[in-house]
């Protein structure tokens, strides 16, 4: 953590006043738009299902590595989709990375389907990215055949149970196993339930409950899934006390606490997206924000150059679009924000 200390200095100099200019240090790399899933609360399965060109042609574990060369030092990477696990190459993927950019931590969401791919992958990505934590978060929406329903898959529920224990079973301490559920109008009435199942039968390591939102990259800009009755969910959940089981944990805990507070009261946040944080689409365009369509170029176009797209003038005026109050739900967002906001930060480690 202290040597994140002049990096902070240097994102709020950069947002402030547009010195210093900082690479980003938390980058989400959307690896593909593939999935099988269909749902309720994202569309990417189902656009993938009816168009399955639109993932053809994603950069490729070579290319990343070239990406990551050019960026060096990073502290924290998602890698996302689509299923992330469904890219044959992820853990090649994740060891390019790991070897240009020691990121120190690195978390990658999943909707537990494959379990046997999943903890082969996990397990070669902990042995050849020797001292990064890695994060997997599986995401459970209900118990059940409500889950596969909410999920848009038969057997879901039972696969992401099986592909839990597959990670369980890998006894890695640098690896934290995540139970991540979207509160949307379709389950928002069963939190209570679905937060004890994984309290007495899963006991995860963190469990995080984020709100459903109509975002760009999830092509869901117009669908009804909103509960607009979070507040008292995330109340109760924050009351919850179970003990982290590794440091890992125990600092997502306290993050976690931050972020459902920032989610009840609402108020827009000091955001660093495109200033400590940014996005990688699968075809290599680089987006500033993970929730707003702010593509700054392609990578592709300017020979892997990320800083030459980072440093563009085209950046820097979206940039300042992105210095506007924002009340997005993304936890990633919060964490980025909470790392960057050292008088918040204090709080976190005082608890
Ligand atoms: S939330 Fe995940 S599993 Fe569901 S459609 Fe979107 S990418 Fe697929």
């Amino acid at each position: 953590m202290l040597e994140l200390i002049p990096r902070i200095a240097k994102y709020n100099l950069f947002r402030e006043f547009g010195l210093a200019k900082p690479l980003p240090t938390n980058i989400t790399v959307t690896v593909t738009d593939i999935c099988n899933f269909m749902c309720k609360t994202c569309n990417i399965g189902k656009l993938y299902t009816e168009h399955p060109e639109i993932a053809k042609n994603e950069l490729s574990a070579e290319e990343y590595g070239r990406i990551f060369n050019n960026i060096g030092r990073v502290f924290w990477i998602t890698m996302t989709g689509g299923e992330p696990f469904f890219r044959r190459d992820l853990a090649d993927i994740a060891a390019g990375i790991y070897k240009n950019s020691e990121p120190r931590f690195m978390t990658i969401p999943t909707n537990g389907y494959v379990p046997k791919k999943i903890a082969g992958d996990v397990e070669r990505i902990l042995s050849e990215c020797e001292k990064m934590r890695l994060i997997v978060n599986l995401s459970l929406d209900g118990l059940g055949s409500e889950h596969d329903e909410i999920r848009g898959m038969k057997d879901s529920f039972e696969r992401v149970l099986e592909s839990y224990f597959a990670l369980r079973d890998l006894k890695n301490d640098r690896l934290s196993i995540g139970v991540n559920t979207v509160i949307s109008k379709f389950n928002i009435d069963k939190l209570g339930e679905i937060a004890a199942f994984v309290g007495s039968e899963l006991k995860p390591d963190s469990f995080i409950a984020e709100v459903a939102e109509n975002r760009s990259n999830l092509y869901n800009e117009k669908d009804d899934i909103r509960s607009e009755n979070y507040g008292k969910v995330l109340r109760a959940l924050i009351r919850q006390n179970n003990s982290p089981r590794t440091s890992t944990a125990a600092i997502i805990r306290l993050a976690r606490g931050v972020f459902y507070r920032a989610l009840i009261s609402g108020k827009p946040h000091r955001c660093f997206a495109g200033f400590a944080s940014a996005c990688i689409m699968p075809k290599g365009d680089v987006w500033l924000s993970c929730v707003k369509r702010s593509s700054i170029g392609n990578l592709r176009d300017v020979n892997y150059d990320f800083r030459s797209l980072w440093f563009s003038e085209k950046a820097g005026i979206m940039r300042n679009e992105l210095k506007k109050p924002c009340s997005c739900m993304l936890a990633n967002a919060h964490y980025t924000n909470l790392l960057c906001n050292p008088a918040k930060l204090l709080t976190v480690v005082k608890q």
